[in-house]
């Protein structure tokens, strides 16, 4: 189940809500100089017919009355995080696709938060405590949907497709209410007499491609109640590493451990500044001749822990064949944690014990590190050339 939130005239409203004055009254945000376009406008001011994109000089002959104010992109921004934040509280699966927009995927979230219906309107009831402002909610068991869905009933709405009405939905959907379908697409279809999502069921999807070209084939799923598209949370830092050319090139690999351990030690350092665990290791090696080749593993579950880290590169590096002596190495660090994720709880606890073990020393370390400076603090390995060989 999918629920997709979009804030009402969202600009528009940060500034009524930042200037009580301009509350219940038509607000228009955009290049004041005349020669701008609006970049919103509040509901009052759409009752005159503003709409965004719309050329500030023909706002201004629409709706005489409107107060236009200058965009504060840097204040959308901050109330949009604070947005997204609240969601979060939800569900770690928010895809953000604007800064007014994202989608969540609350399957599963039932036993927490009640019926899709109640979980969309304690987002509502949410966002409006927490930001101060009015959301649209669309829920639906389809991804595309949901979206339409959240358009339906705005301002303040919430429109609840449940699945034993998705057929009924789709047989009347008007084509050009699809994300994907532009106007020149709407007006191909209309031309062979397509116009709803009911009426793309009855073409062959043979048709649909010599129309649209690749779109034919989602078209036609979706006029079947199939959406392949998934709520795809965005990681914002995708992967930390480190590297390092070497003064010489090496070929023995217990030295080249010495230069992982040393790398794997920093990559976890940055892991736990940024608050995040990776879930994937990589190797990278760089021959004398520049030829390059990575080598990627995937851990159990996501860490922070430079042992962990050293420990899956140094794995890599005992299963690849040197052919060359090496000028280059690095470790890094990918597939993330979502930052606002809890940690999840491991279901082999005794098994990881000593992993807990190395998650907790590794703040510890850096801590003296940053007190006492890199060298105060080191592994026996980087000491004893021996230990790791
Ligand atoms: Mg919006």
């Amino acid at each position: 189940m999918i629920i997709h939130v979009d804030m009402d005239a969202f600009y528009a409203s940060v500034e009524q809500l930042d200037d009580p004055a301009l509350a219940g009254k038509p607000v228009i945000v955009g290049g004041t100089s005349g020669r701008g376009v609006v970049a919103a406008a509040s509901y009052e001011a759409r009752k005159y017919g503003v709409r965004s994109a719309m050329p500030v000089f023909q706002a201004k002959k629409k709706c005489p009355a409107g107060i236009f104010v200058p965009p504060r992109r840097h204040r959308y921004k901050d109330v949009s995080q604070a947005v997204m934040a609240v969601l979060h509280t939800f569900t770690p699966l928010v895809e953000q696709i604007s800064i007014d927009e994202a989608f969540l995927d609350i399957s599963g979230c039932e036993a927490i938060f009640g019926p899709p219906r109640e979980m969309g309107l304690a987002i509502k009831h949410k966002v409006k405590e927490t930001v101060g402002l009015n959301c649209s909610v669309g829920i639906a068991p389809l991804k595309f949907l949901a979206k339409i869905a959240s358009d339906m009933n705005k301002p303040d709405g919430l429109t609840y497709v449940a699945p034993d009405a998705v057929d009924d939905f789709i047989a009347v959907l008007p084509v050009g209410k699809i994300s994907g379908v532009g106007e020149k697409a709407a007006h191909a279809l209309k031309k062979i007499g397509i116009s709803t999502l009911g009426d793309v069921k009855k073409f062959p999807v043979e048709k649909l491609v010599s129309l649209l070209g690749k779109y034919g084939h989602r078209l036609h799923e979706l006029a079947h109640g199939i959406d392949r598209s998934v709520v795809a949370p965005v990681r914002p830092v995708k992967s930390v590493s480190t590297e390092e050319t070497l003064a010489a090139d090496i070929s023995d690999k217990g030295k080249l451990r010495k230069y992982l351990l040393k790398h794997s030690e920093d990559v976890g350092r940055q892991l736990r500044k940024k608050g995040r665990r990776a879930r994937t290791v990589t190797l990278k090696i760089k021959y004398c001749d520049f030829r390059q080749v990575t080598r990627q593993t995937k851990l159990y579950r996501p860490t922070s822990a430079s042992e962990t880290i050293f420990q899956a590169a140094a794995g890599l590096l005992e299963n690849f064949f040197l052919h060359q002596p090496v000028r280059l190495i690095g470790v890094g660090a990918s597939d993330l944690d979502d930052p606002h994720q809890a940690t999840q709880m491991t279901l082999f606890a005794d098994s990881d014990t000593s992993l807990e073990k190395w998650e907790k020393i590794g703040p510890v370390v850096d801590g003296i590190a940053e007190k006492f400076g890199p060298e105060a603090i080191t592994k026996a390995g980087l000491t004893d050339p021996d230990k790791h060989c």
